[in-house]
């Protein structure tokens, strides 16, 4: 899962960063306005943290030109208390959620989970193809009566895939969502993952479910 974060405290930032990276999330950061709005233009993130004191573009600014080009990832607002203070004005500025600064981070990223898991078109708690199952919040793979044990990004390399169940994705595409923007588009990096997933997902007597698609990419039906 990818995340932008736009923050300027630079502690609150780097905390943020490393906590939600070594939890196995992509985290890109900005540390004022445009820079943040431009890279959530750029790039498709699976969430937007937005602060809303930011230099040259208010956090406000940002999500109401977001949705305002029609990107509709959730958008999770730090506020320092007052800033917002209904959920009409916080709907208003096109925000899903807040978190209220001074905030744990055990609050914060219980928000960031639930607004991944947020019921839309291809979200949901409980993704599965066949007797593959892939439980998003308790964060557990079984294939029938077997639990399978994967490392972070294998699981979010999974999750991926059988979020766009029977689509085709580019190496491209998954680079950009399981791995940092600026991955190496040309190391080996998503096949060594697909052939690890694949080898930990098979079971005797069943099929592959992970299916490569010679000179574009991977899909998972
Ligand atoms: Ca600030």
């Amino acid at each position: 899962m990818n995340i932008l974060i736009v923050e300027d405290d630079k502690e609150t930032l780097d905390f943020l960063r490393d906590s939600l990276k070594a939890e196995g999330f992509v985290v890109d950061v900005a540390e004022d306005g445009n820079d943040g709005l431009y890279k959530a233009r750029i790039n498709s993130y699976d969430i937007v943290v937005l602060d809303i004191g930011l230099p040259n573009k208010d956090g406000r600014q940002i999500a109401a030109e977001l949705r305002a080009d029609g990107k509709c990832m959730p958008v999770l607002i730090l506020s320092v208390k007052g800033e917002i203070s209904t959920k009409a004005e916080l709907f208003d500025i096109g925000a899903d959620d807040y978190v209220v600064k001074p905030f744990s981070y055990i609050e914060f990223v219980a928000r960031i989970r639930a607004l991944l898991r947020r019921p839309k078109k291809l979200e949901g708690k409980i993704l599965q193809i066949e007797d593959l199952v892939l439980d998003v919040r308790k964060h557990i793979v079984t294939r029938g009566k077997t639990q399978k044990y994967l490392a972070p990004k294998e699981f979010f390399l999974l999750e991926y895939l059988m979020r766009n169940e029977g689509k085709v994705l580019t190496r491209a595409e998954i680079l950009e969502h399981v791995w940092d923007i600026n991955a190496d588009l040309f190391t080996n990096t998503v096949e060594t993952h697909i052939v690890n997933l694949r080898k930990k997902l098979r079971q005797r007597n069943k099929r592959e479910l992970i299916h490569t698609v010679s000179g574009t990419g991977y899909k998972i039906c």
